[in-house]
C-alpha cells in the first residue's frame, strides 16, 4: 500500500489498556496510527514498541481541552477515560469531564474532519442490571449519584452526544459497550479483580474477594475484543452494540481458577463489597454475532495464562 492511500486513525487514550492494543491492531492492518492521550492512567511502556514506526504518532494531550491534529483523519475512536473503580473513585472529576467535554471536543475534531467517530461505552451503563443477559435495548439501572455514578453517568452522557452528533449533524457513529475485558497491559495496581487477584496469588497475601463472592463477571480476552471493535467501526452499525465474552462466573470462582492456574499458596480472605457494585454482569452478544459475524475465540484458561506470564515479570 502507497503511504498516501493509508488511512489515519486517532485514538485517545491511546497508550492505555485498551488504547495501546488497538494501536496495535490498526498498525497491523495497514493504518497510520495517532495515539493521544494525558497519561493520567495510561502508560508510554503500552506504547514504547511503536515509537519510531513511521506510520505511528504520540500526542500527549488532555482531550478536555480544545483538541486539534494536522492533516486529515478517518477514523476516530474515543477511548480516553480512567476505567477502573479504584480509578474512577480517585479521578471523579476528571473521569466526568473527559466523558462530557472530552467527548465533545473529539465529537467536534470528527466533524471537523469528517471522521467516523466511536466512542468506548460500557457494561456500566446498564449499572446494577434488572434484566440479565443484558441486551443492548436495556436502558439500566444507575445511580446517578454513588461512588460509581461518575463513570456510568459520563458513559450515558457520552452515547447521547454521540447520538446527538449523528442525529443534529449527521455524523458517522459507532457505540461499542465493553463488558469486562482482560489480558497483558493491564495495569497491577489499578484495582480491577484480575490485577488484584493475580498479584497477590504471585507475591503470596492473601486473595481478596468482595462481598461473598457470589456477584458474577463475564471476562473477555483483549484480542476478542479488539477484533469486536474493529469490526464494529467498519460495520454500518449505529446503534450500540455489546462486545464482551459470555462465560459467565462467580468472582469466587473467578478467584479459585487463578488460584489453581498460579498454584500460589495464598488464601481467599473476604472483605467489603463497595457501594453499588452490579450483583451480576453478562453481555447477549447475538447482535454482534448476527451483524458484526463477531464472537469470542479464546477461553478464559487460555486467556489467564498469557496474562498471567505478562504479570510474573511485574510483581
Ligand atoms: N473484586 C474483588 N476483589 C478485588 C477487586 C474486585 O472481589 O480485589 C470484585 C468487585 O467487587 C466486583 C468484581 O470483582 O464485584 C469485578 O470488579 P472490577 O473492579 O474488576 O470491575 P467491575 O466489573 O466491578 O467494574
Amino acid at each position: 500500500m502507497n503511504i498516501q492511500q493509508k488511512k489515519t486513525v486517532l485514538i485517545t487514550g491511546g497508550s492505555g489498556f485498551l488504547g495501546s492494543h488497538l494501536c496495535d491492531r490498526f498498525i497491523a492492518e495497514g493504518y497510520k496510527v495517532i495515539a493521544m492521550d494525558n497519561l493520567i492512567t495510561g502508560n508510554p511502556d503500552n506504547i514504547a514498541h511503536l515509537m519510531g514506526n513511521d506510520n505511528f504518532r504520540f500526542i500527549k494531550h488532555d482531550v478536555t481541552e480544545f483538541t486539534w491534529v494536522t492533516g486529515e483523519l478517518d477514523y476516530i475512536l474515543h477511548f480516553a477515560s480512567p476505567a477502573s473503580p479504584i480509578d474512577y473513585l480517585k479521578l471523579p472529576i476528571q473521569t466526568l469531564k473527559v466523558g462530557a467535554m472530552g467527548t465533545h471536543k473529539i465529537l467536534g475534531l470528527a466533524k471537523e474532519k469528517k471522521a467516523r467517530f466511536l466512542c468506548a461505552s460500557t457494561s456500566e451503563v446498564y449499572g446494577d442490571p434488572l434484566i440479565h443477559p443484558q441486551t443492548e435495548d436495556y436502558w439500566g439501572n444507575v445511580n446517578p449519584i454513588g461512588f460509581r455514578g461518575v463513570y456510568d453517568e459520563a458513559k450515558r452522557f457520552m452515547e447521547a452526544m454521540t447520538m446527538a452528533y449523528h442525529r443534529y449533524h449527521g455524523l458517522e457513529t459507532r457505540i461499542v459497550r465493553i463488558f469486562n475485558t482482560y489480558g497483558p497491559r493491564m495495569r497491577l495496581n489499578d484495582g480491577r479483580v484480575l490485577p488484584a487477584l493475580v498479584g497477590q496469588a504471585l507475591t503470596g497475601q492473601p486473595m481478596t474477594v468482595f462481598g461473598d463472592g457470589s456477584q458474577t463477571r463475564s471476562f473477555c480476552y483483549v484480542s476478542d475484543l479488539v477484533d469486536g471493535i474493529y469490526r464494529l467501526l467498519l460495520s454500518n452499525e449505529t446503534q450500540p452494540v455489546n462486545i464482551g465474552n459470555p462465560a459467565e462466573i462467580t468472582i469466587l470462582e473467578f478467584a479459585k481458577e487463578i488460584q489453581k492456574h498460579i498454584q500460589t499458596e495464598s488464601e481467599i480472605v473476604f472483605k467489603p463489597l463497595p457501594e453499588d457494585d452490579p450483583k451480576v454482569r453478562q453481555p447477549d452478544i447475538t447482535k454482534a454475532r448476527e451483524l458484526l459475524g463477531w464472537e469470542p475465540k479464546v477461553n478464559r484458561a487460555e486467556g489467564l495464562k498469557t496474562t498471567i506470564d505478562f504479570f510474573r515479570d511485574k510483581v
